[in-house]
């Protein structure tokens, strides 16, 4: 079994430094494309209604700022990046959309092992395993 396209979901953390050299790793072995997504949670999702102001522009220049360290990221993968998504949205879901759309055959997430609480609250990689058409490998990262 070999994968043709792999989506590196990034949270442009510290921890995704390890997470993108096995995603890497896998893309030279199995010489696959390679893309990247970092999710955008709209401020909208987390204030609604209750802030009585205009959110777009400080959300443009979130978007902005994503952007540009996605691009900076990027530049320091030892490989060729495919597609590079910065989109707004629910994060697991939007993971799911560009998988489907691109045809991607291996999601690539970083994961905690988390305990007690955080478990039963769920995870991003849990999200994205549960819904997902394709394999998903879950990085393991330190806490
Ligand atoms: P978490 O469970 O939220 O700590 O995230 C674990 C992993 O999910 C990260 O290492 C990323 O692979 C992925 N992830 C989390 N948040 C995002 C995001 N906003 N955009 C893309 N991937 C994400």
């Amino acid at each position: 079994m070999s994968y043709q396209h792999i989506l590196l979901a990034v949270d442009l953390t510290e921890e995704s430094i390890p997470v993108a050299a096995k995603a890497v790793a896998l893309a030279k072995l199995n010489q696959a494309q390679l893309s990247l997504i970092h999710v955008i949670e709209p401020l909208s999702f987390a204030y609604g209604g209750d802030v009585p102001m205009d959110l777009s522009a400080i959300q443009e220049q979130l978007d902005d700022h994503a952007q540009q360290r996605l691009n900076g990221f990027c530049e320091k993968l030892d490989y060729q990046v495919t597609k590079l998504y910065v989109v707004s949205g629910h994060t697991e879901s939007e993971i799911h959309r560009i998988a489907k759309q691109d045809e991607i055959d291996l999601i690539v997430v970083g994961s905690h092992g988390r305990h007690g609480l955080a478990l039963l609250l769920g995870s991003t990689a849990n999200g994205v395993l549960h819904g997902a058409d394709c394999d998903v490998l879950a990085v393991r990262v330190p806490d």
